[in-house]
């Protein structure tokens, strides 16, 4: 992982270099600063850059198993449709949950905890908005959902996802004292974006052992979706774990 300061400290140098031996410093300098900035915006839109934030994104490929993952639930009507898929299939999953949406549904987040899924902090308000920029804005919109889900389920959460996966020296700073654990992805189904056809080729095209994949439990495609990936993965013998089991790590304090 190369962190931030170190490429501020090569970037410098860089700089100094050009200066001292190089004709057409101008032209070099604009490069290099573009460089500099297309490196640093690329990696704060892509969790797994590591620059900002150490983030988990794969588990182990020597065993045939895969982590589900789906965020911004809990979600009445597809968060409990989702179990139910899940139950049947004999899977486990990991749910990043956001403070607004347990607020309608915590009888809900409960559901998810007994069936033995585990729960993740995806930010109370899942709003980068105003607080893009604030690390105290943000620390407390975090501190918000952690409380919510310690009062609902007598938790006290590690796992952390940031919404949109997006992170920056802000993130970094607002969850440092929370002892988290970050986890991304290596398989973004794009369940969002595209239709279900597509991410269902998709998935099933690229699914590898110790993938952690990304899906959001507040779509109703996702319930389509899941239910030929479900099949899929089970012919396959994959096992679908939380994605606590697959990296060996603890969901909770
Ligand atoms: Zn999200």
């Amino acid at each position: 992982m190369i962190k931030l300061r170190t490429t501020i400290v090569l970037y410098i140098i860089v700089i100094i270099l050009v200066y001292l031996f190089l004709p057409w410093k101008g032209i070099f300098f604009i490069f290099i600063t573009l460089l500099l900035f297309t490196h640093l915006v690329y990696s704060a839109l892509s969790i797994c850059s590591n620059l900002y934030v150490k983030s988990r994104c794969k588990g182990n490929n020597s065993e045939k198993k895969i982590a589900l993952t789906f965020d911004d639930g809990p979600d009445a009507e597809i968060t409990s449709e989702i179990l139910g898929l899940l139950d049947q299939y004999n899977a486990k999953a990991t749910f990043f949950c956001t403070g607004k949406s347990i607020e309608k549904n915590r009888e809900l987040l409960k559901d998810i905890d007994k069936r033995g899924h585990a729960i993740g902090n995806h930010t109370y308000s899942h709003s980068y908005g105003k607080n893009m920029f604030s690390a105290k804005r943000l620390k407390d919109d975090i501190q918000n959902n952690q409380d919510l889900i310690y009062e609902t389920i007598g938790k006290k959460v590690k796992l952390f996802r940031p919404p949109f996966g997006v992170t920056n020296p802000p993130i970094a700073k607002a969850i440092k004292n929370f002892n988290f654990i970050v986890i991304g992805w290596s398989l973004r189904s794009f369940d969002t974006i595209h239709k279900p056809e597509q991410v269902i080729q998709k998935v099933i095209k690229k699914v590898k052992p110790g993938d952690i994949i990304l899906f959001h439990d507040n779509r109703l495609n996702t319930i389509e979706i899941l239910k030929t990936v479900l099949e899929f993965l089970q012919s396959k013998n994959y096992g679908m774990v939380r994605v606590d089991e697959l990296l060996n790590i603890a969901a909770y304090e």
